[in-house]
């Protein structure tokens, strides 16, 4: 039966790019579920959503099979930080591949386009600079960090199956780091976890001596992003997707402290194992396939940041706020 509003489950939906892609779904006047185990996602990044009678929230964990009705799936349930990813590597890894296969399943039965939010990882310690789509990556399989890298290149892997075997329209996104508001302050992630340490006039915890690089994508233009690939028909991916300026992390946390006015003194820690060195995306395919590039660039982005974990910090208790790392 053809339905008045697009139905569109998002999976991960709690947590911080899921509560914004949420968000920016039901601008098009769409019905969006929601669906997260609130494993390290929280009901507050949705609790602005729930009068919103298009808007559903299921409390499911995708490793589990699930049966609703909907026209449209975005993949996004998996933690994403280091620290979070390393806390139970079993479920990562199962949430990456029992998730997709319950998510595609899902899809293949209703025919209907889905999304997944894979992720720069894929690259590994990338051998080349900067990372194009047809790089096959220079992963450890057997490391801290495999259990989400080779979780989620054994999603693509499936996500590209069921495109070959059951002609599914996918349609696959290699995110690169991204940033913003409803980023959980406890997640330890580099950007919330700078602005929360300067912002509580704590040294920055900057691991090995600063010199790796990231390229830091803020989250309005990703979810745009988002949006106009499942948007257009030509492309399936993968399709990296972030913002190619490119920061050590030591000039991150000089211009954390610099845009907080905060005391905080630089603080060096040991380099956790097979951190990336350098990450900065090609992204000339989103550019011609979508016309798509980012807008908001590093220090406009880290002020809107800084100014939603300043509110948030001066209405929580700072006891419940620590940066791991
Ligand atoms: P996040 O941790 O804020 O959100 C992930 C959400 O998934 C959380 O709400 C969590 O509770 C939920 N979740 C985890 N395991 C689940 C499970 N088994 N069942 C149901 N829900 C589950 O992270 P984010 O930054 O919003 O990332 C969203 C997605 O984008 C992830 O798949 C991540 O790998 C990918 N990604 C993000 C970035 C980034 O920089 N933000 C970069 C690359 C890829
Ligand atoms: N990092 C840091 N201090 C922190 C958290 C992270 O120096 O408190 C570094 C981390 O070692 C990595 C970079 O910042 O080199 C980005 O880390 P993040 O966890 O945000 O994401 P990654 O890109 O490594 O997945």
């Amino acid at each position: 039966m053809q339905h008045l509003r697009k139905r569109i489950l998002v999976t991960g939906g709690a947590g911080f790019l899921g509560s914004h892609l949420c968000e920016a779904l039901l601008a098009t006047g769409a019905d969006v579920i929601c669906l997260d185990n609130l494993f390290c996602g929280q009901k507050d990044n949705i609790v602005h959503l729930m009068d919103n009678p298009f808007f559903e929230f299921i409390r499911h964990d995708v490793t589990f099979p699930i049966y609703l009705e909907v026209d449209e799936i975005y993949n996004l349930a998996c933690p994403a930080s280091p620290f979070h990813y390393q806390h139970d590597p079993v479920q990562t890894l199962k949430t990456s591949v029992h998730g997709a296969i319950n998510m595609l399943g899902l899809a293949k039965r209703l025919n209907a386009k889905i999304f997944q939010a894979s992720t720069s990882e894929v690259y590994g310690d990338p051998n080349i600079h900067p990372q194009v789509e047809s790089y096959f990556g220079n992963v450890n399989p057997i490391g801290v960090r495999a259990c989400y890298d080779e979780g989620k290149r054994a999603a693509e892997t499936l996500f590209f199956d069921y495109h070959r075997q059951h002609d599914l329209d996918i349609r696959v996104a290699r995110i690169f780091n991204t940033y913003g508001p409803r980023m959980h302050p406890n997640d330890g992630r580099v950007v919330s976890n700078f602005i929360v340490q300067a912002l509580k006039g704590q040294p920055i915890t900057v691991f090995g001596d600063g010199s790796q690089t990231r390229s830091f994508c803020y989250v309005s233009d990703l979810i745009a992003g988002f949006q106009a690939f499942m948007a257009q028909d030509k492309e399936i991916g993968p399709m990296n997707m972030g913002n190619p300026n490119e920061f050590t992390i030591r000039e991150l946390a000089e211009t954390v402290v610099e845009l907080t006015g905060a005391k905080s003194t630089l603080t060096f820690k040991d380099l956790p194992s097979d951190d990336p060195k350098q990450r900065q995306p090609d992204i000339s395919k989103a550019k011609a396939a979508l016309s798509w590039e980012p807008k908001v660039q590093l220090r406009e982005g880290l002020g809107k940041t800084i100014a939603y974990f300043d509110d948030l910090l001066s209405r929580t208790d700072l006891n419940r706020i620590e940066t791991p790392g």
